[in-house]
């Protein structure tokens, strides 16, 4: 992965790390949601379950009830037809419905009806017909024998409301006899349903084939007799099923309800059994709304401490960047300079060696990493180097600058210049030392030779006037502590403007080097020094060295110029170029108010004698016409 890709992919990382948070606090959403959801469905299929035993259990009671009077019913049609209708067997068999309608608390009533329609066995109150009722016409108009359950309808005994059961009875020879009826009074399955509680807003309800509300639980009064055949459940085809779980919306008070009805196999009755959906579920949703709270709190937290670590991330990660760019820069310049940047540890070995090294002590950064830091310096300077960095080490100098020879790698010797200071960790521990070092070893070349050309005369290679003078107040002094002479020599080209104008001034330059040269090989001795004095006038000191000595060296200068054969027309009569010497000795101890200007002073006017004297000649001090008082002896 390159730079640019990996800096692309990491940057993404935080948008990585945000979807993540996001991810993960949806997914905790989605499965709480989704668990949440389960719990429901499974409340209401256990409602379901519930509401269809209830539902078949009360199917099963109403059929047995039915049962039970059409057992009694049954026994009376054949009594009726085996013995007649005459009033003796009718007092009879009054007296066996009583008693079982007295036996069987759900039996509302039991009774005889003849072919007219007339009350064979009823309380004596009752004078109406029952011709006219729908039971009673269809027993009369049909030859079945089976049991008939007709509508709800309002008993003629009390006024309540009942469900009949009758059948038909033959006479003798076969024709409509009459009917037996039984009924079933609404309160008492409305009490029945009562105990069958299945939550607040449920209902029970038994209704009659053709949609009559036989009976109900809660609000019997209200609903018995009310006719729902056009409700859904007996139009809508697909629930025309024996049995059934069936949602509905109640177009009374808006409420969502569940319900579970069963059709009876052998009667038209249906039960259906209903529970608001609202209320069946408050629990759960008490509970649920409770523990989705929770989850929201804890998913808030997650997008919380989520959204703070994408902040983190991102903060982190400018900072990497901004570091990585810093230390672009710092690399950029140490690298980039000429100077060779090193840094060092704490062991004394090389942590970073830039490149330029390879320039400066001709090893390469890899070649240097981990090797002593103080390897290649010179002997002589390896001591002051090591104090300066130990002093760095122990904190007693924030930073030192030194000049040392160090080996380059081919054996020749450089001049370095460090400039070194300490590094610090940031709890300010001193962690090592970066040195920054220049070879300045053509710098320390041309300052020797800035000192060489100092004490040197450019043109001859004698020593300056500067030094000359230098040298001459040394050996003053020393002659002084030796107790011994000193003698100095005053050297003058003749007739030398002359030499210039014939033969020009590059000429002359040549002509004074030659006779530098001729000076300068009179130097015997090692205290010896010849010097230009200016111009084209030389001076030769001769330490220890008495009149004499001087005289003897004077005059063999003065022989070596003319024997030096430099053509010089203008100096006649020689016609060669010749130089004229006055020359001065004495002694510093024994006079003592003497200086070096008397000597000088003296020699010159020597050499001033000897020019008047007519030159090429070499005149001692001692020999002038007015020596100086005291100054020069000898
Ligand atoms: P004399 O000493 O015999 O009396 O005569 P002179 O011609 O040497 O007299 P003077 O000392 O007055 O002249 C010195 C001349 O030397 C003047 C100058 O042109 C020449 N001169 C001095 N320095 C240099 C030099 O460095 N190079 C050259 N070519 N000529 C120099
Ligand atoms: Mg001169
Ligand atoms: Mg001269």
């Amino acid at each position: 992965m390159n730079a640019a890709s990996h800096r692309v992919g990491s940057s993404r990382l935080p948008l990585r790390a945000a979807a993540f948070v996001v991810l993960t606090c949806a997914t905790i959403l989605g499965i709480s949601g989704w668990r949440e959801w389960a719990a429901r469905d499974q409340v209401l299929k256990g409602a379901e379950t519930e509401m269809a035993n209830v539902a078949r259990s009360l199917t099963q009671h109403a059929e047995d009830s039915l049962d039970l009077l059409d057992s009694g019913v049954v026994g009376v049609v054949s009594r009726l037809e085996m013995d007649g209708t005459d009033p003796a067997t009718i007092a009879k068999l009054k007296i066996l419905l009583d008693a079982r309608k007295k036996a069987i608390a759900r039996i509302h009533s039991l009774a005889i009806i003849d072919d007219k329609g007339n009350w064979l066995t009823s309380p004596g109150t009752i004078s109406s017909t029952l011709s006219d009722d729908a039971f009673f016409r269809q027993h009369q108009l049909s030859p079945k024998r089976e049991a008939h359950v007709g509508h709800p309808v309002k008993s003629l005994l009390d006024g309540e409301w009942v469900v009949t059961l009758s059948r038909r009875f033959n006479k003798l020879d076969g024709s409509f006899g009459g009917v037996v009826l039984a009924t079933i009074s609404s309160n008492y399955l409305s009490h029945f349903y009562e105990q069958f509680e299945i939550g607040r807003n449920s209902s029970v309800a038994l209704t009659h084939g053709d949609g009559m509300i036989i009976a109900r639980n809660p609000s019997n009064d209200k609903f018995v007799g009310r006719n729902v055949a056009d409700k859904p459940l007996f139009r809508d085809a697909s629930l025309q099923r024996p049995a059934g779980a069936y949602h509905f919306k109640s177009s009374l008070d808006g409420v969502e309800r569940l319900s579970f009805f069963k059709r009876s196999g052998r009667y038209p009755l249906m039960l259906l059994a209903t529970v608001d959906k609202d209320e069946l579920l408050a629990p759960w949703r008490a509970a649920a709304i409770s523990r989705m709270l929770h989850v929201l709190a804890l998913v808030m937290l997650i997008a919380v401490i989520g959204a703070v670590l994408v902040r983190q991330l991102q903060r982190g990660q400018r900072m990497a960047v901004a570091l990585v760019e810093k230390e672009a820069h710092f690399r950029l310049l140490a690298e980039g300079s000429s100077d060779m940047v090193t840094r060092i540890g704490l062991d004394g070995q090389l942590r970073y060696v830039s490149p330029s090294s390879a320039r400066v002590v001709g090893w390469r950064a890899n070649q240097l990493i981990g090797t002593p830091a103080l390897a290649g310096i010179h002997e002589e300077d390896r001591p002051h180097v090591q104090a300066a960095v130990d002093a760095m080490k122990r904190g007693e100098a924030e930073e030192a600058r030194i000049t040392y020879r160090n080996t380059h790698r081919t054996d020749t010797e450089v001049w370095l210049e460090s400039t070194m200071r300490v590094t610090r960790k940031d709890n300010g521990e001193i962690d090592g030392v970066v040195a920054i070092s220049r070879d300045i070893t053509e710098q320390k070349k041309l300052e020797t030779k800035l000192e060489t050309l100092a004490t040197e005369d450019g043109l001859t290679g004698l020593a300056n006037r500067r030094h000359f003078d230098e040298r001459l107040s040394e050996e003053w002094a020393r002659a002084y502590r030796d107790r011994s002479n000193l003698a100095l020599l005053m050297i003058d080209v003749d007739r030398f403007k002359a030499y210039n104008d014939q033969y020009g001034h590059p000429a002359g330059d040549a002509c004074l080097r030659v006779v530098a040269q001729v000076i300068a090989a009179e130097m015997k001795r090692p205290g010896d020094l010849a010097g230009r004095y200016g111009g084209e006038e030389f001076a030769m000191l001769l330490p220890n060295t008495d009149a004499a000595g001087c005289a003897r060296v004077g005059e063999r200068i003065r022989k070596a110029i003319g024997e030096a054969g430099l053509v010089h027309r203008g100096n006649q009569p020689s016609g060669y170029v010749t130089a004229s010497l006055g020359g001065a000795t004495c002694r510093p101890a024994l006079e003592r108010t003497a200086g070096v200007g008397t000597l000088i002073e003296a020699a010159d006017r020597a050499l001033y004698a000897a020019k008047e004297s007519g030159r090429d000649r070499l005149m001692m001090s001692v020999e002038v016409a007015r020596p100086l008082p005291k100054a020069v002896g000898e």
